[in-house]
């Protein structure tokens, strides 16, 4: 999950640096109301708890997509060493192994940027 906020200047996505599950954490920890930079235009902007937006983090995707390679990777390398093994089985279970992995992780971040953004400041 990543946070952004829009430039009122430009109207370009920034990100907010640092973790935070709720809008109320932004306000706890950055304040009701702060000053930042733009970092496309460069002029100043008041951000408040409720301009900022959860988003899904692009390289969870990239992520998936390595853990995919490295087990077929890994399959490959225990069929070609195992043959006597049955190797359907072993390729689907290595294809099984990171989908799960990836779609319970992709379901809890869902429901982070879910809960983020239901929950408004006020
Ligand atoms: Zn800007």
């Amino acid at each position: 999950m990543i946070l952004t906020h829009m430039c009122p200047h430009c109207l370009k996505k920034n990100k907010l640096a640092g973790k935070f599950h709720s809008r109320f954490e932004v306000a706890q920890i950055k304040g009701e109301k702060f000053e930042k930079e733009c970092r496309h235009c460069g002029k100043k902007m008041e951000v408040v708890p409720n301009d900022v937006v959860a988003e899904e983090n692009r390289f969870s995707g990239i992520l998936f997509l390595m853990i995919l390679v490295l087990g077929l990777m890994m399959g490959y390398f225990v069929i070609t060493n195992y043959v006597d093994r049955n190797p359907k089985m072993v390729i689907g279970l290595l294809l099984i192994i990171p989908i799960l992995v990836y779609t319970t992780y992709n379901k809890s971040e869902m429901s982070k940027i879910r809960d983020f953004n239901r929950m408004k400041y006020d």
